[in-house]
């Protein structure tokens, strides 16, 4: 087989078989396929796209291109779950303590911070002394014993989509359905889990930007899980706003938490009743309604409250911190944006919000950067809500007076004002199973 001939019949619209497919990603994952090549493979595909078996194979061939995670011993109750990345987006500090206290066996592997988007990793590092690494005895052993692990990625799940994913991000190809599908499917499969729930984010501050591409990308994704054995759900969920109030790492721990104490933060809340629940359907075979059931009452009693003190303290984190949030250490610098005008908020655009905390210090720049978990936004207005001149609709932290005037210049123009109220936006858009 030669690489050149492969390129050409994705280039002039044919489709791969399994075997070029599985060639292709041997050869690539050990060096013997080029950059070069693969690049211009990835190009062809963004333009013709892939067959539902193409994606399949690709899908499958880069699972296999490392290690596994056995998850059998848990029979039906193995859980993930999975965001194709948001603002704000701390659900899985919800869902995963939720879905433990009620049986299920949620063994997560989580990444960092992408571009304007959080990561589950970063946040739950602001507890100190929180394990992100251990082997994989430790993973199943603390899975199997209080029901719920999070780590970061194992270094060896899924080398191909990991050398793919960094080769599509400089060759401007990140963006078709198939190479996204793919990338995400195959370490969710390695990742052994049997019951997947998808939150797939749409509008301004999510990789889809509309519904009917987030529709094509939740439909491929859950075909593949189930091609290969997996109960998928997909959730298309809304991101034109941040979800909740909080964005920054050490302030959507608190606001997780404040939910898991029975605040009434009703996006967030409602996302979370939603994922957990179609997890407790797929993986206990109840009903949509019973498994949404079994979430609430699981939140309201309290009992997710107390795994998620049980988690933290089994991964090494200080417990202290969840007993006393208001403990967390704060920002040096912190300023609040005023209301221009009487008015309502009609629109925010929350990839400038994530740039933004970015900006302040959250994020990173550049994977090498130092995150910051004190900085961050605390919206105190969302879109819907009306405003008087000189109200207070955000405050921004940040270590640095620099870095704090950097934050304070992106968010300018993140919120929009208007004289009528807008239109309610809908916050669960779609479910794909
Ligand atoms: N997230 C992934 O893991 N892969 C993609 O291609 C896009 C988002």
């Amino acid at each position: 087989m030669r690489m050149y001939d492969l390129i050409a019949k994705k280039r002039d619209g044919g489709a791969l078989t399994p075997e070029e497919i599985r060639w292709m990603i041997r050869g690539y994952t050990e060096g013997t396929v080029p950059d070069e090549q693969m690049s211009a493979f990835c190009m062809a595909v963004f333009f013709r796209g892939m067959t539902v078996e193409e994606t399949a194979a690709l899908t499958m061939a880069m699972a296999e291109s490392g290690d596994t995670v056995d998850l059998s011993r848990f029979g039906s109750l193995s859980v993930d779950k999975h965001s194709t990345g948001g603002v704000g987006d701390k659900v899985s500090l919800i869902v995963a303590p939720l879905t433990a206290a009620g049986g299920l066996k949620l063994a997560k592997m989580s990444g960092r911070g992408l571009g304007h988007t959080g990561g589950t990793v970063d946040k739950l590092e602001s507890f100190p002394g929180y394990r992100t690494a251990m082997t994989g005895e430790e993973f199943l052993e603390q899975t199997e014993r209080i029901g719920v692990c999070v780590t970061g990625q194992s270094g060896d799940l899924a080398p191909a989509d990991k050398k793919l994913y960094a080769l599509r991000d400089v060759t401007a190809t990140v963006n078709s359905i198939p190479l996204i599908a793919s990338s995400i499917m195959s370490k969710k499969i390695a990742a052994g889990a049997k019951n997947i729930v998808l939150d797939v984010k749409v509008g301004s501050g999510a990789f889809m930007k509309t519904e009917e591409d987030a529709l094509a990308l939740a439909r491929t994704m859950v075909d593949l899980g189930r091609a290969c054995g997996r109960n998928v759900t997909a959730i298309l969920t809304d991101m034109d706003r941040p979800l909740g109030f909080a964005v920054g790492n050490i302030c959507e721990v608190k606001e997780a938490m404040a939910v898991l104490d029975g605040a009434d933060v009703p996006d967030l809340r409602e996302v979370c009743l939603t994922l957990a629940g179609r997890l407790f359907t797929m993986a206990e075979g109840l009903s949509v309604a019973a498994g949404r059931e079994k979430a609430e009452r699981l939140l309201d009693s309290g009992a997710a409250k107390a795994k998620f003190r049980e988690w933290i303290g089994a991964q090494g984190g200080d417990v202290s911190l969840v007993d006393h949030p208001e403990t967390f250490p704060v920002s040096a610098f912190s300023r609040e944006v005023k209301a221009p005008a009487d008015g309502w908020v009609v629109r925010m655009d929350a990839e400038e919000i994530g740039r933004a905390a970015v900006l302040l210090g959250a994020g990173r720049a550049v994977k090498t950067d130092a995150v910051d978990w004190k900085a961050g936004i605390v919206l105190c207005r969302k879109t819907g809500d009306p405003v008087k001149a000189g109200d207070t609709v955000a405050v921004l932290s940040a270590e640095t007076e620099e870095r704090l005037n950097a934050g304070c210049e992106a968010f300018a123009g993140a919120l929009r004002y208007g004289k009528e109220r807008p239109e309610e936006e809908k916050l669960i858009l779609a479910v794909v199973d």
